[in-house]
């Protein structure tokens, strides 16, 4: 706390990011990156954008970037918005759709359990809004989104539990939102991972306010380049422009920009790669069953486990003990749970013989 900061910096609650451990030997399976180098073609492009270019200023417009996503999703480049990671767009989302308390707004709804910067971001922003307490078995349950609000946001898949829900559902809360006047962002982060057919993508254009955010960190193993992008009606694009151009011009540098757009153009590669990201979570799964674990239906590039008879930060620190990092979170509900990401083969083994050994000891 100090004197020099003013009111909205003393109230606000910073989200906390997963530790970023300096020591290379622990097994990291805490922020949910992608266990597989990047596209050959991404590292290209980027070598190929450092040089004397580097003088100039970046596309503000992020065209070839937004164009490579256009061409990917069969949308036009103006229902795109790029970002330095999904986190930013979601930032601007909620400052560009959703009001504040000062006009009296009605509460935006989100999960009581998923991404824990959605409430950061509605402090930030003085956005009133009500945490929607997920099923018994934590699934959303979208008749809830119904009631009337000041906008929505959904994780599809949600985070940390991994569940996924069938686009049509989601679409029918948007429609419900839509006659409200209110804006649907749905976060995406994950969809790679849950299989052909759940993005909600192909339907923005049926949905003038719904705001699909995918992010290049997992699925495209760029956690390190900070790229994301939206889609949506064009309005929408135009609203979080706004809000960006009146925070800084160039969000992405060149080498991002170039990286990025390699990346959303080389979807053989990534095809593969998750591929096998989801193998491996289905074989870990089965095996952390197999180990009395109880562990939710995953469509995403972790799971979300509870060890048996041993308590979840206990469990946490044991594995730390032996070299495995994963994620827990202190949380009512969930706290005797563990995000664990997929990592390769090797270290989801590494992490099954941990486990093997924390529960024959019986303890820690
Ligand atoms: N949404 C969800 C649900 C996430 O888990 C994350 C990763 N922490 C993000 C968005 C943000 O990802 P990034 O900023 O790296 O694109």
């Amino acid at each position: 706390m100090s004197a020099y900061w003013n009111a909205r910096t003393k109230n606000l609650s910073p989200y906390v990011p997963g530790e970023q451990p300096g020591d290379r030997r622990l097994v990291k399976l805490n922020t949910n990156e992608n266990p597989y180098p990047p596209s050959p073609k991404v590292l290209e492009a980027i070598a190929k954008a450092t040089g004397d270019g580097l003088r100039l200023y970046p596309d503000p417009a992020c065209t070839l970037f937004r164009e490579a996503v256009a061409a990917r999703y069969g949308v036009k480049p103006e229902q795109v918005f790029a970002g330095n990671g999904s986190d930013e767009i979601l930032g601007f989302a909620f400052g560009a759709f959703f009001s504040g308390s000062a006009e009296g707004a009605a509460p935006i709804l989100f999960p009581d359990i998923t991404y824990s910067f959605y409430p950061v971001y509605a402090g930030l922003w003085d956005v009133p809004y009500r945490a929607v307490p997920l099923a018994d078995d934590f699934s959303i349950t979208l008749s809830d989104y119904a009631a009337p609000s000041g906008g929505g946001v959904i994780p599809n898949p949600n985070a940390p539990t991994g569940m996924v829900l069938p686009p049509d559902e989601i679409l029918a809360a948007a429609k419900l939102l839509e006659n409200q006047g209110r804006v649907l962002v749905l976060d995406e982060a994950y969809v790679a991972f849950a299989g052909r057919g759940l993005s909600a993508v192909s339907r923005i254009g049926e949905h003038p306010n719904l705001l699909v955010v995918h992010t290049l960190s997992k699925s495209a193993s760029l956690a390190g380049l900070r790229a994301g992008y939206a889609m949506g009606d064009e309005a929408l694009i135009e609203g979080l422009c706004r809000i960006r151009d009146s925070f800084n011009s160039y969000t992405l540098d060149r080498l991002a920009l170039a990286g990025a757009a390699a990346a959303v153009s080389d979807e053989a590669y990534y095809e593969e790669a998750n591929r096998r990201v989801v193998a491996t979570r289905e074989r870990t799964a089965r095996a952390l069953r197999e180990l009395g674990f109880a562990v939710l239906p995953s469509a995403a590039n972790f799971v979300f486990a509870k060890p048996p008879g041993i308590g979840g930060a206990e469990f946490f620190s044991a594995l730390r003990g032996r070299g495995i990092l994963v994620r827990h979170f202190n949380k009512e509900r969930i706290a005797d749970y563990l995000r664990v990401s997929i990592g390769t083969d090797a270290e989801m083994d590494a992490l099954l013989g941990a486990c093997r050994e924390i529960i024959s000891a019986g303890a820690v």
